[in-house]
């Protein structure tokens, strides 16, 4: 697709959004300068941060830990049980929850299209999908690659820290650092998805991995992690930190929690869950929303703007799709 082509659908489509936030859109008040800590303080306690990618990941991710992990002690062995055990817990969890959200939003429409990002439905007999269902695809590569290198990972950790190959901190020993580091983790995430993501849209990398995830423009629960094996392995290698940093096994369960669900929950194509009228959930992320639709603009998330730092925010307005449609990809997976 050429460069004006590209401007002409950017344009064209910016029109066709069913709802967006109120624009230009901002990233997180965290990394300003001069820094605004009332500002930053405002948005960490908000709704959008603490209350729906915070607290709910240290919540699921202690009770996952406490209800639903095999004792550390059996870890010291590949065992296939143990192993079994975390695939089954998390391949339960991945239904349950992005087909609960899926149910809700785009199976029964519940919410209709209120604060519902794009107007066009989910892919239904669309070739580019297998079976020719964008859902069913979504569903495939999500379990069959996604569940079960979520897994691999989680199980590689907890045989290190089994075995005690891997640096260690528990709470007894540093109750601050163990409440922060469940703090600094989004935030890390968000630096590396930049560093692995802008890579993916070099042209042999985009064609061969990357692709997979794009040919969802119009996003849903399940495309949050509808990507290749290679990618996975790149998305989940955001935990290998816990390599050098002193952490505990729960740390690691919450960072692929919030791997997999931040994802399934910022791609669910609605802004909120809303209750009597009123947002009590903050989901989607038009921030990536644009990403789905433009290519090749805001790689990483908003917590950290490294896209406004190297020149590829796209706030949603109309000068910032004129500026930025210069991709050299096409939408084709
Ligand atoms: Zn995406
Ligand atoms: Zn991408």
């Amino acid at each position: 697709m050429s460069q004006t082509t590209m401007e002409a659908t950017a344009s064209h489509s910016a029109a066709r959004w069913n709802w967006h936030p109120a624009l230009p859109i901002e990233c997180a008040p965290v990394f300003t300068l001069p820094p605004q800590p009332a500002r930053a303080a405002r948005w960490f306690f908000s709704v959008g941060f603490l209350g729906s990618y915070l607290l709910p990941y240290v919540a699921l991710s202690l009770a996952v830990w406490f209800l639903a992990h095999p004792d550390v002690a059996r870890s010291t062995h590949l065992e296939p049980g143990w192993i079994l055990a975390i695939f089954v817990r998390n391949l339960a969890l991945m239904l349950l929850i992005a087909g609960a959200l899926h149910l809700y939003f785009h199976g029964y429409c519940r919410q209709g299209t209120t604060h519902r990002f794009e107007a066009r439905d989910l892919g239904r007999d669309d070739p580019r999908f297998f079976r020719r269902d964008q859902v069913i695809d979504n569903m495939a590569w999500s379990c069959l690659s996604g569940v079960p290198l979520w897994t691999a990972f989680e199980v590689a950790f907890m045989w290190g820290y089994a075995n005690g190959a891997l640096p260690m901190v528990t709470w007894e020993d540093s109750p601050y650092w163990f409440v922060a580091l469940f703090v600094l983790i989004p935030f890390w995430q968000t630096v590396h998805f930049y560093l692995i993501h802008k890579p993916l849209h070099w042209r042999l990398l985009y064609r061969t991995v990357h692709a997979i995830h794009h040919r969802n423009v119009v996003i849903g629960p399940w495309s949050g992690i509808s990507m290749h094996p290679v990618e996975h392995a790149l998305y989940f290698s955001s935990v290998l930190i816990h390599l050098v940093v002193p952490s505990h096994p729960v740390h690691v369960i919450f960072h692929l929690l919030f791997l997999v669900f931040g994802a399934v929950q910022s791609h669910s194509g609605f802004q909120d869950l809303l209750w009597r009228g009123r947002a009590v959930f903050a989901l989607g992320d038009f921030f990536h929303q644009l990403h789905h639709r433009h290519f090749t603009c805001n790689y990483g998330a908003d917590y950290v703007p490294l896209d406004r730092w190297f020149g590829s925010f796209h706030d949603g307005t109309a000068a910032a799709a004129r500026r930025l449609s210069v991709g050299r990809i096409t939408p084709a997976g």
